[in-house]
């Protein structure tokens, strides 16, 4: 018998999984989480339940109906996307994309609104958009957008955030160990910068470095290499300063947040009075009616960490991650370092197109042509597509990390490409060395 995840049904019943979850409850249909299948007949009944009810309901008012279609002046962010927009007018996300396929515009739920998607959408909900002045906290989150022909889904890239001593790195370690060392006999996981987890079958990437910091750091390059935040919270100890900041960052970048309320072994655990505490700065449960994804988990003993990574999955399909891996590759650089015998050493994250042995790449500050690629466990790879982080030698020299890179056609393009750009840099260099001696004479005037 065939079967659907509740989240799936959810979406098409334009339903919350919340209300989905109780009504399948009031059915006496047996299911936990989002993530939970059900039969198809089962679905086939509350889709009945649904149109029951909506049949006994009195008819639409005319002001509820024309609710979005007044024509109203709405302002979004620069970097807004599809979904966000639906968002803000309230129209479930798919039916947005549905609106712009029709007056034939193809942008999935992630891509951001342009000038075109932005006008169509005005058209077909009847509301003139504006974009906001964009503000210190709002610029554009430099996740990339791609619109490739061949669009296919990719791993989420995550990022694990919290207060120190929380649980961060037992966290991780857990993870990986289990769905990797364990797994491959005798595969010692070595630290590259990201490591590859399946789970259920579905890959998810995280950046080994936890901590804002990293984060920070790469998206002062404007790159930007998370796609989902899990926030790290012990639940004996509560919100903390780091907490705040992990939420307002991942916040500024529009990256979604799935909280990992931690070390529920400890009998000094609250896990509720972290709840209380999260929805005092706006993350307010599921459970208790708001949209924060909650999963309490002890990186100690590994309870909680499979539906943990369940609700990343589902976080990952709601985001509706994608990426062509047709197209010229390009992607950026997680880690970089000299290693005596290697040479320049980088890790970078792939997030278009395909990446292969041999390819000659572009970087901001440097160029190479790939002489090997390999992953945590030292496997060697022929290429790479999207979200996928791989270990690279052959560089001429150590990368930054956050900068981007992309395949060029041959040694000589990169070479003067890097040539022009460090003449340039040293251009500007002297310029202000040259003002900064106006003014040293000017002082002394
Ligand atoms: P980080 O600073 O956030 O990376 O935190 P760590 O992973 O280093 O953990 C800090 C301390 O908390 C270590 O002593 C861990 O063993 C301990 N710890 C982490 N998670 C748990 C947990 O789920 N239960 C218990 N009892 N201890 C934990
Ligand atoms: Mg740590």
């Amino acid at each position: 018998m065939s079967k659907i995840r509740v989240y799936e049904l959810a979406k098409m019943l334009e339903i919350s999984n919340k209300d989905l979850l109780t009504m399948l409850e009031d059915l006496g249909i047996d299911a936990k989480t989002h993530m939970s299948s059900i039969d198809n007949d089962a679905a086939q009944l509350v889709e009945e339940t649904i149109r029951k009810k909506e049949a006994k309901q009195p008819p639409k008012t005319q002001k509820e109906e024309t609710k979005v279609k007044e024509k109203q002046t709405i302002r979004v962010r620069e970097a807004a996307t599809v979904k966000e927009v639906a968002q803000v007018i309230d129209v479930p996300v798919a039916e947005a994309v549905k609106a712009l396929l029709d007056l034939g515009i193809m942008a999935p739920a992630g891509a951001q609104v342009d000038e075109t998607i932005l006008i169509a959408l005005g058209e077909a909900y009847g509301i003139d958009f504006e974009y906001e002045e964009p503000e210190e906290e709002k610029v554009a989150t430099g996740r990339p957008v791609f619109h490739g022909k061949h669009m296919e889904p990719r791993p989420p890239i995550v990022t694990v955030m919290g207060h120190v001593d929380h649980g961060k790195t037992t966290l991780l370690d857990y993870i990986r160990q289990t769905n990797i060392t364990a797994r491959e006999a005798g595969g010692i996981t070595q630290h590259i910068g990201a490591s590859t987890v399946t789970y259920e079958g579905k890959n998810i990437v995280f950046l080994d470095t936890p901590g804002h910091e990293a984060f920070t750091a790469m998206r002062a390059r404007g790159a930007q290499a998370t796609d989902i935040a899990i926030l790290v919270v012990a639940a004996d100890d509560g919100l903390m300063p780091q907490t705040k900041e992990a939420i307002n960052h991942a916040r500024a970048a529009g990256v979604p947040i799935v909280v990992a309320v931690n070390k529920i072994d400890k009998p000094a655990a609250r896990p509720d009075r972290v709840r209380q505490q999260l929805s005092d700065v706006g993350l307010v449960p599921e459970e208790w009616g708001g949209d924060s994804i909650m999963v309490d988990v002890s990186a100690k003993t590994g309870e909680g960490i499979p539906h943990l990574l369940e609700m990343v999955l589902l976080v990952a399909e709601m985001e509706e991650l994608r990426a062509d891996p047709t197209v010229t590759p390009e992607g950026i650089v997680i880690e970089a370092n000299l290693d005596k015998g290697k040479g320049p050493v980088a890790t970078v994250i792939v997030q278009q197109g395909t990446l292969r042995k041999g390819d000659i790449i572009l970087l901001d500050t440097t160029w190479g042509k790939i002489r090997a690629m390999l992953d945590s466990r030292g496997r060697q790879f022929l290429k790479a597509g999207p979200s996928t982080p791989v270990e690279i030698l052959g560089l001429t020299s150590v990368p930054q990390p956050g900068e981007h890179f992309v395949r060029v056609d041959n040694e000589k393009s990169a070479r003067d490409e890097i040539s022009k750009r460090e003449q340039e840099k040293r251009e500007s260099e002297n310029v202000t060395a040259k003002r900064l001696t106006l003014e040293e004479l000017y002082s002394q005037l």
